[in-house]
Parts: C-alpha cells; structure tokens; sequence
C-alpha cells in the first residue's frame, strides 16, 4: 500500500463527505494504492454515522471511534499504530488542509529521501489573536528543538515514511512537536511544504486559548525529558551541589563572624539576626530537596520498561 492517510476528527460531521470524496478523487487520480482512517475521537454528533456510510461506498475508508473524547494527540496515535502504508499523511478534518498535496508530500518522503514533511501554512486563514501567539511558539520550538528550518510545527497536514510514525509515541498534547518526537526517535531529515490553508468551512476550533500555555509547558517538558530523561541526578545533583556550596559557605560567614565577635569586645553578633544565617539553612535544605528528587528520579528510570529502548537504524548478521 501506498499511502495511509490518518485523520483525527472531533466533531466534524459536516466536512466529512466534501473531505472523503476530495481524497478519493485525488488518489484515483494519481493511482495511488491507500487507505483512509478516520480517529472519531469521541464525537458526539453524526460524525461516525457518516463514516460508516462513507465507507460503505469504499472499502478503502477505515474507522476507529474512541469511546470519549481523548484528544488530537491519542487519535493520531491510535492511527499511526494502524496505518499500513509506505507514507502516512495526516490531515485535518475540517477541510483547512488540501487532499492536493498529498502527491506532491508522497513524492518527497519516497524521492526526496525526508523522514517526515511538515506543512507550512505561509499564508493562513485564522484570527490574528492565533497566528501572533503561533509566530512566538514556533520559534521557541524551533530553539529548543534544534529543528531550524520548519515554520510551522503545528500544521495538521504532515507525511511521514512510515517507520517514523511506528516509532514514536504521540501522547498527551504532543501532537504540536511530533518533528521534535521524530529527531528525537533518530529521524532527522525534516523538510517542509509550503501548503495552501482555507478558512475553517464548517464547524468551529476545537482548542482555546490555552493552547498556547499547555503548548509551551509541554515544550518545557520535552526539553527536559530529551536532556535528563534518563539522567536527572544531571541535573538534580549539579543544583544541589550549587546550592549545598552556597549553605557552606553561608555557614563559613557566620561561623568566621561568631569567632570574631567572641574575640573582640566592641563587635556583637547574633546568629538569629544575621542573613547568612537563613541563606544556609534555605540553601541547605534546598540543596538536600534536589539531590532527593534527582535520587528518587534515578530510582524510577531504573525501574522504567523503556530504560533500554534504543532506535536501531540498521544490523548485519
Ligand atoms: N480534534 C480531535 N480531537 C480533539 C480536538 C480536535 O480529533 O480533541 C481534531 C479536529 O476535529 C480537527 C483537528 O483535530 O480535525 C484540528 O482541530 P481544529 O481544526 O479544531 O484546530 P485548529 O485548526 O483550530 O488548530
Ligand atoms: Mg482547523
């Protein structure tokens, strides 16, 4: 099989005929060998009805319905672990990506050589009070993911050669840095597609706001579990050490400053009423707090069942 298109879906019952029969015809037209699977993720309008009876017509349209709303993340997980094809392509549902450019997307995974294509929506049809916050997020994503030439880290519309997609585990709300997930899974060929983008149609957005807060949470989240994941004493021990060094020597000052005063008559100094004094215990404290938490961090890696899972790219025997 060619290619698995993979399309998460809340909600969207209007689109869904517009979108099958646009992909259909796309495909017929470029012969492609495919499939089409649909993530209901816990709608609760018509949507699955018109999924079935879609796929009734053509038996290349597949389905899976979450029994509630899980999230964008977990629907295209549950997708990629189905997906058959050489190229998985996800798209949107809500008729914002173009079917059009999937032979374009195709041709680059399979002779361009890209693990994975992301769209670009240069020019796109949302409210301003989205694409500022999108234009910040994507460059902080591009910084701390080392992943400098995408614009666009979001876009729905993706390819990706399928080892890529078996690889990497979409949880959460990931599914805004699934190119950082990729590199991190070892596959580094990241390109970028410059893809139309139409004003919504139908329906309304699924995400507020908030996206962007969760977003760069999430961010903060990867970073750390890219850098320390498997090694947060890293981390944990090198700020209780800086911290226990800021104690000693918070407890050398008050210490040098008692003798003093002991020695000499007209100098008085309390212990309570010194700042040296608190410096130490806080610091004292909280460098014991850090090097716990980076102990009890060590202690789970350990014991976690992915501890030794490394990407093998290829083995002779
Ligand atoms: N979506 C989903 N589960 C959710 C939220 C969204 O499967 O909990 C789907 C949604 O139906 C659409 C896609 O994810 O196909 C992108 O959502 P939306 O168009 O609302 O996001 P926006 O274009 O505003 O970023
Ligand atoms: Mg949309």
């Amino acid at each position: 099989m060619d290619i698995s298109v993979v399309i998460p879906l809340y909600n969207e019952e209007e689109s869904l005929p517009e979108l099958s029969a646009w992909i259909e015809r796309v495909m017929e037209e470029n012969h492609f060998s495919y499939e089409v699977i649909f993530v209901d993720d816990g709608s609760t309008d018509g949507s699955f009805h018109k999924i079935k009876k879609l796929s009734e017509k053509n038996p290349n349209i597949k389905a899976i319905r979450f029994s509630r709303n899980y999230g964008k993340s977990p629907a295209l997980h549950t997708g990629f672990r189905a997906a058959q094809g050489d190229v998985v392509i996800t798209m949107d549902a809500d008729l914002q990506d173009s079917p059009d450019e999937i032979p374009e997307l195709y041709r680059m995974i399979t002779q361009d050589g890209y693990d994975l294509v992301s769209g670009w929506k240069k020019k796109r049809y949302d409210p301003l009070s989205k694409t500022i916050p999108t234009k910040l997020f994507n460059a902080t994503a591009r910084k701390v993911s080392g992943i400098k030439n995408l614009h666009d880290f979001n876009c729905g519309l993706k390819a990706y050669r399928k080892q890529v997609v078996k690889n990497i585990e979409v949880y959460g709300d990931m599914h805004r840095y699934i190119p950082y997930l990729a590199k991190n899974a070892g596959f580094g060929r990241i390109g970028e597609k410059e893809v139309k983008h139409q004003a919504r149609k139908y329906g309304h957005t699924k995400f507020g706001l908030d996206r962007f807060v969760n977003g760069y949470l999430d961010l903060g989240t990867l970073w750390f579990q890219t850098k320390f994941g498997v090694k947060p004493m890293h981390i944990f021990g090198l700020l209780g050490s800086f911290m226990f060094l800021i104690g000693f020597l918070a407890v050398l000052t008050v210490i040098i400053l008692k003798i003093v005063s002991v020695c000499s008559y007209g100098f008085n100094f309390y212990l309570t009423k010194s700042v040296y004094f608190y410096l130490s215990l806080a610091a004292m404290i909280m460098g014991l707090q850090f090097f716990l938490t980076g102990f009890i961090g060590e202690l789970i890696i350990r014991n976690s069942a992915e501890r030794n899972e490394y990407q093998i790219a290829e083995r002779i025997d």
